[in-house]
């Protein structure tokens, strides 16, 4: 049997990338830089993550056939991601993204098109043989954006507000773009990390998949929650200084 490995369950989407220099007004008529379809989504963007710090990992999620499942389901066999927990769905769409990543700012502008394609069950989730995973992934984490709609400004407020709606004994985690990361553990101390901006930004899509997906190899392999923060943000910061994923990872 092969080593364990970490599972990732969420959402796979393509994402329809448009690389700009400067955001488009509304009502105009542009071109971009450069143009790209990207296999997207959070667990998805963190099994990429994962699979190129050389964990072995699996997605599960739901697809429904067609062009554009082919196009995902390529691109996590060309990153060694297990798919083998994939729901195929007999209904619905499977969702696409219109992201806008703007150079000048680095920032990036979604729009998801997720209508009608039915979630993972947990009749789904039963037929899958839990020995094969040291990590399951689902939600632990707190995205700045969730944090900001329970009206929490900081990392670290909202660790201290959320806390006590974890299970005991476990580790809630906090990123927050430029100003890195927080953690807060079962002692309900809490820990940061600064983040480590590249030297430009061009492309923060999938920065915080990135982050969770360090994070979560570092704690699998047995880190502390400090390490695995720094961790975090490091790789997340180089990715926020690339497009897409291939180079995240320094060798040597
Ligand atoms: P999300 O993609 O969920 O919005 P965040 O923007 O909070 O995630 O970013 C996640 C992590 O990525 C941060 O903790 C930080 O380490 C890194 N990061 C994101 N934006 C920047 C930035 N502008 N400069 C440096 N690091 C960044």
């Amino acid at each position: 049997m092969g080593e364990e490995k970490i599972l990732c369950i969420g959402l796979v989407c393509l994402d329809i990338i448009n690389v700009v220099d400067n955001y488009p007004e509304e009502d105009t008529d542009s071109r971009c830089l450069s143009q790209r379809w990207q296999r997207g989504g959070n667990a998805s963007n963190s099994c990429t993550v994962i699979s190129l710090l050389g964990a072995p990992c699996a997605f599960m999620g739901s697809l429904a056939p067609g062009r554009v499942a082919d196009f995902i389901v390529d691109d996590f066999m060309r990153r060694g991601v297990d798919v083998s927990a994939l729901a195929w769905q007999s209904e619905g769409v499977t969702p696409c993204a219109c992201c806008i990543v703007c150079t000048s700012s680095g920032s990036r502008t979604v729009v998801l098109s997720d209508t009608n394609l039915p979630d993972v069950t947990a009749d789904d989730f039963q037929k899958v043989d839990l020995s094969q995973y040291k990590w399951i992934h689902w939600e632990v984490f707190v995205s700045k954006d969730v944090a900001r709609n329970f009206g929490y400004n900081s990392a670290a407020e909202a660790l201290r507000g959320l806390y006590s709606r974890v299970r005991k004994g476990a580790s809630l985690i906090c990123a927050w773009a430029e100003k890195g990361a927080d953690g807060m553990g079962p002692e309900g101390i809490v820990v940061h990390s600064d983040a480590f901006p590249p030297e430009a930004i061009v492309d923060t899509l999938g920065a915080g998949d990135t982050f969770n997906a360090s994070v979560i190899f570092a704690l699998s392999n047995g880190k502390n929650l400090q390490e695995a923060l720094a961790f975090g943000c490091q790789t997340a910061g180089r990715k926020c200084g690339i497009q897409g994923y291939d180079g995240i990872v320094v060798s040597g």
